[in-house]
Protein backbone atom coordinates (compact mmCIF):
# COMPACT_ATOMS: atom_id res chain seq x y z
CA UNK A 1 0.00 0.00 0.00
CA UNK A 2 1.71 3.31 -1.00
CA UNK A 3 0.93 6.03 1.95
CA UNK A 4 -0.65 9.00 2.04
CA UNK A 5 1.32 11.87 0.58
CA UNK A 6 3.89 14.03 2.82
CA UNK A 7 2.77 17.73 2.28
CA UNK A 8 5.98 19.38 3.22
CA UNK A 9 4.58 22.93 0.80
CA UNK A 10 3.16 24.70 3.95
CA UNK A 11 2.57 24.48 7.79
CA UNK A 12 -0.98 25.96 6.02
CA UNK A 13 -2.00 22.37 4.72
CA UNK A 14 -3.37 20.44 8.21
CA UNK A 15 -6.15 18.74 8.83
CA UNK A 16 -8.01 19.93 12.38
CA UNK A 17 -7.50 17.08 14.58
CA UNK A 18 -10.36 14.93 16.50
CA UNK A 19 -10.07 17.22 19.21
CA UNK A 20 -10.04 20.27 17.35
CA UNK A 21 -13.02 19.27 15.17
CA UNK A 22 -15.43 18.74 18.15
CA UNK A 23 -14.35 21.67 19.83
CA UNK A 24 -15.65 23.18 16.85
CA UNK A 25 -18.39 21.52 16.87
CA UNK A 26 -19.97 22.16 20.50
CA UNK A 27 -19.10 25.70 20.31
CA UNK A 28 -21.77 27.81 21.14
CA UNK A 29 -22.05 30.83 18.45
CA UNK A 30 -23.93 34.47 18.34
CA UNK A 31 -23.42 37.64 15.59
CA UNK A 32 -19.75 38.40 16.27
CA UNK A 33 -20.58 41.68 14.46
CA UNK A 34 -23.21 42.36 16.90
CA UNK A 35 -20.39 41.40 19.59
CA UNK A 36 -22.01 38.48 20.63
CA UNK A 37 -20.25 35.57 19.91
CA UNK A 38 -18.67 33.90 23.04
CA UNK A 39 -15.94 32.45 21.32
CA UNK A 40 -14.99 34.82 19.55
CA UNK A 41 -15.47 37.47 22.93
CA UNK A 42 -13.08 34.32 24.66
CA UNK A 43 -10.26 34.09 22.27
CA UNK A 44 -9.58 37.66 22.15
CA UNK A 45 -9.54 37.78 26.24
CA UNK A 46 -7.61 34.90 26.16
CA UNK A 47 -4.97 35.76 23.61
CA UNK A 48 -4.56 39.18 24.66
CA UNK A 49 -4.13 38.54 28.18
CA UNK A 50 -1.92 35.18 27.95
CA UNK A 51 0.65 37.78 25.22
CA UNK A 52 -0.08 40.41 27.44
CA UNK A 53 -2.29 43.29 25.76
CA UNK A 54 -5.12 45.18 26.46
CA UNK A 55 -7.38 43.69 23.44
CA UNK A 56 -7.45 41.83 20.78
CA UNK A 57 -9.50 41.12 17.21
CA UNK A 58 -9.66 37.74 15.49
CA UNK A 59 -9.51 38.23 11.67
CA UNK A 60 -10.24 35.29 8.67
CA UNK A 61 -6.36 35.62 7.55
CA UNK A 62 -2.54 36.95 8.60
CA UNK A 63 -2.88 39.31 5.27
CA UNK A 64 -5.94 41.49 6.45
CA UNK A 65 -4.68 41.47 10.22
CA UNK A 66 -1.63 43.43 8.85
CA UNK A 67 -3.51 45.30 6.86
CA UNK A 68 -5.93 46.34 9.71
CA UNK A 69 -2.68 46.99 11.55
CA UNK A 70 -0.45 49.01 8.73
CA UNK A 71 -4.03 51.61 8.16
CA UNK A 72 -4.63 51.41 12.10
CA UNK A 73 -1.14 53.07 12.99
CA UNK A 74 -0.56 54.66 9.47
CA UNK A 75 -2.69 57.32 7.35
CA UNK A 76 -2.66 58.35 3.63
CA UNK A 77 0.27 59.66 2.85
CA UNK A 78 2.19 57.85 5.65
CA UNK A 79 5.20 55.13 5.08
CA UNK A 80 6.28 52.23 7.09
CA UNK A 81 9.71 50.53 6.79
CA UNK A 82 9.69 47.04 6.38
CA UNK A 83 11.47 44.37 5.20
CA UNK A 84 12.35 43.39 1.33
CA UNK A 85 11.39 39.52 2.09
CA UNK A 86 8.40 40.60 4.85
CA UNK A 87 4.52 39.27 3.99
CA UNK A 88 3.72 42.69 4.53
CA UNK A 89 5.61 44.41 1.78
CA UNK A 90 5.61 41.36 -0.76
CA UNK A 91 3.05 38.83 -0.68
CA UNK A 92 0.02 40.97 0.17
CA UNK A 93 -0.46 42.35 -2.77
CA UNK A 94 0.65 45.94 -1.81
CA UNK A 95 -2.21 45.78 0.07
CA UNK A 96 -1.10 48.51 2.26
CA UNK A 97 -0.48 51.10 -0.41
CA UNK A 98 -3.46 49.90 -2.65
CA UNK A 99 -5.94 50.73 0.41
CA UNK A 100 -4.70 52.34 2.27
CA UNK A 101 -2.53 54.89 0.15
CA UNK A 102 0.33 53.88 2.60
CA UNK A 103 4.14 53.93 1.16
CA UNK A 104 6.15 51.11 2.44
CA UNK A 105 9.95 51.92 2.40
CA UNK A 106 11.13 48.26 2.26
CA UNK A 107 15.60 47.59 2.98
CA UNK A 108 17.61 44.88 3.01
CA UNK A 109 17.41 41.81 5.19
CA UNK A 110 21.17 40.90 6.85
CA UNK A 111 21.33 37.01 6.45
CA UNK A 112 20.32 37.05 10.00
CA UNK A 113 16.77 38.36 8.51
CA UNK A 114 17.03 41.63 10.92
CA UNK A 115 16.96 44.99 9.36
CA UNK A 116 20.10 46.85 9.99
CA UNK A 117 19.51 50.04 12.79
CA UNK A 118 21.21 52.08 11.08
CA UNK A 119 19.62 51.11 7.18
CA UNK A 120 16.26 52.12 9.98
CA UNK A 121 17.48 55.10 11.08
CA UNK A 122 18.88 56.38 7.69
CA UNK A 123 15.26 55.37 6.41
CA UNK A 124 13.57 57.73 8.44
CA UNK A 125 12.21 60.75 6.66
CA UNK A 126 12.71 64.26 8.23
CA UNK A 127 10.16 66.75 8.57
CA UNK A 128 10.00 67.56 5.17
CA UNK A 129 7.01 68.10 2.70
CA UNK A 130 9.10 66.68 0.15
CA UNK A 131 8.95 63.40 2.19
CA UNK A 132 5.82 60.62 3.07
CA UNK A 133 5.85 60.81 7.28
CA UNK A 134 7.54 57.56 8.59
CA UNK A 135 5.30 56.69 10.76
CA UNK A 136 6.21 52.87 11.23
CA UNK A 137 8.77 49.69 11.73
CA UNK A 138 7.40 46.71 10.84
CA UNK A 139 9.25 43.46 11.34
CA UNK A 140 8.50 39.82 11.09
CA UNK A 141 9.37 36.84 12.94
CA UNK A 142 9.84 33.98 12.24
CA UNK A 143 11.18 35.02 9.25
CA UNK A 144 11.93 32.68 6.82
CA UNK A 145 12.11 30.02 10.08
CA UNK A 146 14.49 32.48 11.10
CA UNK A 147 14.22 33.84 14.77
CA UNK A 148 15.40 37.29 15.14
CA UNK A 149 17.42 37.83 17.97
CA UNK A 150 15.39 38.98 21.04
CA UNK A 151 18.32 41.56 21.58
CA UNK A 152 18.24 42.80 18.24
CA UNK A 153 14.01 43.40 18.69
CA UNK A 154 15.09 45.30 21.87
CA UNK A 155 17.22 47.52 19.89
CA UNK A 156 14.91 47.93 16.68
CA UNK A 157 11.60 48.61 18.69
CA UNK A 158 14.06 51.39 20.94
CA UNK A 159 15.18 52.94 18.24
CA UNK A 160 11.41 53.02 16.45
CA UNK A 161 10.20 54.73 20.01
CA UNK A 162 13.61 57.05 20.27
CA UNK A 163 12.00 58.26 16.27
CA UNK A 164 8.72 58.60 17.60
CA UNK A 165 7.11 55.51 14.79
CA UNK A 166 4.80 52.63 16.10
CA UNK A 167 5.79 48.92 15.76
CA UNK A 168 4.58 46.32 14.29
CA UNK A 169 5.21 42.19 14.30
CA UNK A 170 4.20 40.20 11.76
CA UNK A 171 4.08 37.32 14.27
CA UNK A 172 2.63 35.00 11.97
CA UNK A 173 4.94 32.36 13.27
CA UNK A 174 5.26 33.91 17.08
CA UNK A 175 4.75 30.96 18.38
CA UNK A 176 7.97 28.95 16.53
CA UNK A 177 9.79 31.85 17.86
CA UNK A 178 8.65 31.44 21.12
CA UNK A 179 9.41 27.39 21.45
CA UNK A 180 13.11 28.05 19.65
CA UNK A 181 13.50 30.58 21.71
CA UNK A 182 12.71 28.82 25.01
CA UNK A 183 14.63 25.81 24.32
CA UNK A 184 13.26 22.30 25.56
CA UNK A 185 12.51 22.64 29.28
CA UNK A 186 11.65 26.42 28.51
CA UNK A 187 8.48 28.49 29.08
CA UNK A 188 7.71 29.12 25.04
CA UNK A 189 4.97 31.20 26.21
CA UNK A 190 7.02 33.62 28.50
CA UNK A 191 9.29 33.66 25.69
CA UNK A 192 6.23 34.74 23.10
CA UNK A 193 5.31 37.35 25.21
CA UNK A 194 9.04 39.02 25.88
CA UNK A 195 8.87 38.98 22.21
CA UNK A 196 5.66 40.56 21.42
CA UNK A 197 6.74 42.76 24.42
CA UNK A 198 8.28 45.84 22.75
CA UNK A 199 5.97 45.88 19.64
CA UNK A 200 2.58 48.42 19.59
CA UNK A 201 0.99 45.65 17.72
CA UNK A 202 1.63 42.18 17.03
CA UNK A 203 -0.25 39.96 14.52
CA UNK A 204 -0.29 36.08 15.12
CA UNK A 205 -1.84 33.09 12.74
CA UNK A 206 -3.92 30.22 14.30
CA UNK A 207 -3.88 28.41 10.80
CA UNK A 208 -0.02 27.79 10.08
CA UNK A 209 1.80 25.64 12.42
CA UNK A 210 -0.96 25.73 15.49
CA UNK A 211 -3.21 24.02 12.94
CA UNK A 212 -6.61 25.72 12.47
CA UNK A 213 -8.22 25.93 9.67
CA UNK A 214 -8.61 29.37 9.45
CA UNK A 215 -7.38 32.66 11.17
CA UNK A 216 -5.34 35.12 12.57
CA UNK A 217 -5.39 37.57 15.74
CA UNK A 218 -4.43 41.14 15.94
CA UNK A 219 -3.31 42.41 19.53
CA UNK A 220 -2.54 46.03 21.09
CA UNK A 221 -4.24 48.64 23.04
CA UNK A 222 -8.09 49.00 23.15
CA UNK A 223 -7.68 52.56 20.95
CA UNK A 224 -5.80 50.64 18.52
CA UNK A 225 -8.11 47.63 18.33
CA UNK A 226 -10.98 50.01 18.20
CA UNK A 227 -9.38 51.70 15.06
CA UNK A 228 -8.29 48.29 13.31
CA UNK A 229 -12.11 46.77 14.10
CA UNK A 230 -13.31 49.60 12.04
CA UNK A 231 -10.59 48.70 9.04
CA UNK A 232 -11.92 44.79 9.42
CA UNK A 233 -15.33 46.27 8.69
CA UNK A 234 -14.24 48.55 5.55
CA UNK A 235 -12.28 45.15 4.67
CA UNK A 236 -15.44 42.80 4.50
CA UNK A 237 -13.84 41.27 7.46
CA UNK A 238 -17.10 41.43 10.09
CA UNK A 239 -18.07 37.58 10.65
CA UNK A 240 -20.93 36.50 11.73
CA UNK A 241 -20.98 33.14 14.04
CA UNK A 242 -17.36 33.22 13.80
CA UNK A 243 -17.66 30.75 17.39
CA UNK A 244 -16.61 27.87 15.33
CA UNK A 245 -13.63 28.83 14.05
CA UNK A 246 -12.74 30.94 16.71
CA UNK A 247 -13.09 27.42 19.22
CA UNK A 248 -10.58 25.90 17.06
CA UNK A 249 -8.22 28.47 17.48
CA UNK A 250 -8.49 28.79 21.13
CA UNK A 251 -7.89 24.69 21.45
CA UNK A 252 -4.78 25.51 19.16
CA UNK A 253 -3.94 28.21 22.22
CA UNK A 254 -4.42 25.76 24.43
CA UNK A 255 -3.28 22.29 22.88
CA UNK A 256 -0.90 22.93 20.07
CA UNK A 257 1.59 25.56 20.61
CA UNK A 258 4.45 23.58 23.02
CA UNK A 259 4.01 20.48 20.35
CA UNK A 260 6.25 23.20 17.61
CA UNK A 261 9.05 21.76 19.53
CA UNK A 262 8.52 18.63 17.13
CA UNK A 263 8.04 20.44 13.93
CA UNK A 264 10.94 21.83 14.82
CA UNK A 265 12.78 18.68 15.15
CA UNK A 266 11.44 17.22 12.23
CA UNK A 267 12.65 19.72 10.55
CA UNK A 268 15.54 18.81 11.91
CA UNK A 269 15.83 15.50 11.33
CA UNK A 270 14.90 16.39 7.58
CA UNK A 271 18.12 18.78 7.19
CA UNK A 272 20.45 15.78 8.56
CA UNK A 273 18.95 13.47 5.96
CA UNK A 274 19.36 15.88 3.07
CA UNK A 275 22.94 16.54 4.33
CA UNK A 276 25.70 15.90 1.81
CA UNK A 277 23.40 15.10 -0.92
CA UNK A 278 25.79 16.50 -3.98
CA UNK A 279 24.64 19.38 -5.55
CA UNK A 280 22.41 20.51 -2.27
CA UNK A 281 23.48 23.25 0.03
CA UNK A 282 21.34 22.56 3.64
CA UNK A 283 20.67 25.37 5.95
CA UNK A 284 20.46 24.03 9.32
CA UNK A 285 17.09 25.06 10.73
CA UNK A 286 15.91 27.04 13.52
CA UNK A 287 12.20 25.97 12.89
CA UNK A 288 10.09 24.50 10.76
CA UNK A 289 11.54 25.18 7.64
CA UNK A 290 14.44 24.13 5.76
CA UNK A 291 15.55 25.37 3.19
CA UNK A 292 18.04 23.41 0.51
CA UNK A 293 19.92 25.03 -2.70
CA UNK A 294 20.71 23.61 -5.69
CA UNK A 295 23.91 23.94 -6.89
CA UNK A 296 25.69 23.67 -9.88
CA UNK A 297 24.34 21.12 -12.67
CA UNK A 298 21.44 20.31 -9.71
CA UNK A 299 20.11 23.97 -10.21
CA UNK A 300 19.06 23.46 -13.73
CA UNK A 301 16.70 19.82 -12.38
CA UNK A 302 14.72 21.66 -9.61
CA UNK A 303 11.27 21.20 -12.00
CA UNK A 304 12.47 17.75 -12.34
CA UNK A 305 12.69 17.25 -8.75
CA UNK A 306 9.58 18.90 -7.19
CA UNK A 307 8.01 16.29 -10.27
CA UNK A 308 9.86 13.06 -9.25
CA UNK A 309 9.41 14.06 -5.61
CA UNK A 310 5.50 14.11 -6.17
CA UNK A 311 5.84 10.58 -7.68
CA UNK A 312 7.59 9.23 -4.74
CA UNK A 313 4.50 11.12 -2.61
CA UNK A 314 6.16 13.88 -1.50
CA UNK A 315 4.34 17.65 -2.38
CA UNK A 316 7.18 20.60 -2.03
CA UNK A 317 7.65 23.79 -3.53
CA UNK A 318 11.04 25.74 -4.92
CA UNK A 319 12.97 25.60 -8.19
CA UNK A 320 16.79 26.55 -7.52
CA UNK A 321 15.85 26.41 -3.17
CA UNK A 322 13.94 24.03 -2.21
CA UNK A 323 11.34 24.68 0.83
CA UNK A 324 10.20 22.12 3.01
CA UNK A 325 7.86 22.83 5.95
CA UNK A 326 6.94 20.71 9.10
CA UNK A 327 3.46 20.49 10.24
CA UNK A 328 1.11 18.66 12.50
CA UNK A 329 0.28 16.14 9.46
CA UNK A 330 4.28 15.05 9.45
CA UNK A 331 5.67 12.59 10.95
CA UNK A 332 9.28 10.63 11.24
CA UNK A 333 8.80 8.24 8.27
CA UNK A 334 7.34 11.35 5.93
CA UNK A 335 10.66 13.13 6.21
CA UNK A 336 13.04 10.26 5.81
CA UNK A 337 10.80 9.20 2.87
CA UNK A 338 11.73 13.53 1.48
CA UNK A 339 15.20 13.39 1.71
CA UNK A 340 15.25 9.59 0.09
CA UNK A 341 13.77 11.20 -2.76
CA UNK A 342 15.38 13.95 -3.15
CA UNK A 343 18.86 11.30 -2.71
CA UNK A 344 17.95 8.76 -5.38
CA UNK A 345 16.86 11.87 -7.78
CA UNK A 346 19.88 14.08 -7.07
CA UNK A 347 22.29 10.38 -7.32
CA UNK A 348 21.19 9.59 -10.49
CA UNK A 349 22.90 11.48 -13.67
C1 LIG B 1 1.01 33.23 6.07
C2 LIG B 1 1.57 34.51 6.51
C3 LIG B 1 0.79 35.67 6.53
C4 LIG B 1 -0.61 35.76 5.95
O1 LIG B 1 -1.49 34.84 6.38
P1 LIG B 1 -2.76 34.45 5.46
O2 LIG B 1 -3.68 33.89 6.48
O3 LIG B 1 -2.27 33.45 4.47
O4 LIG B 1 -3.29 35.68 4.84
C5 LIG B 1 1.35 36.83 7.01
N1 LIG B 1 2.62 36.85 7.43
C6 LIG B 1 3.40 35.77 7.42
C7 LIG B 1 4.80 35.86 7.93
C8 LIG B 1 2.91 34.55 6.96
O5 LIG B 1 3.69 33.49 6.94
Amino acid sequence: MTPAPVDLRSDTVTQPTPAMRAAMAGAPVGDDVFGDDPGVNALQEAIAARLGFEAALFVPTGTQSNLCAILAHCGRGDEYIVGQQQHCYRWEGGGAAVFGSVQPQPLEHAPDGTLPLAAIEAAIKPDDAHFARTRLLALENTLGGQVLPQAYLDEATALARRHGLATHLDGARLFNAGVAQAGQGGDAWAEARRIAGGFDSVSVCFSKGLGAPVGSALLGSRAFIARAHRIRKMAGGGMRQAGVLAAAALHALDHHVDRLADDHALARRLAEGLDGIPGLAVQPPRTNIVFADLQGEAAARGAGLIAHLRSRGVLATGLYRLRFVTHLDVDAAGVDRAAEAVREFLSRP
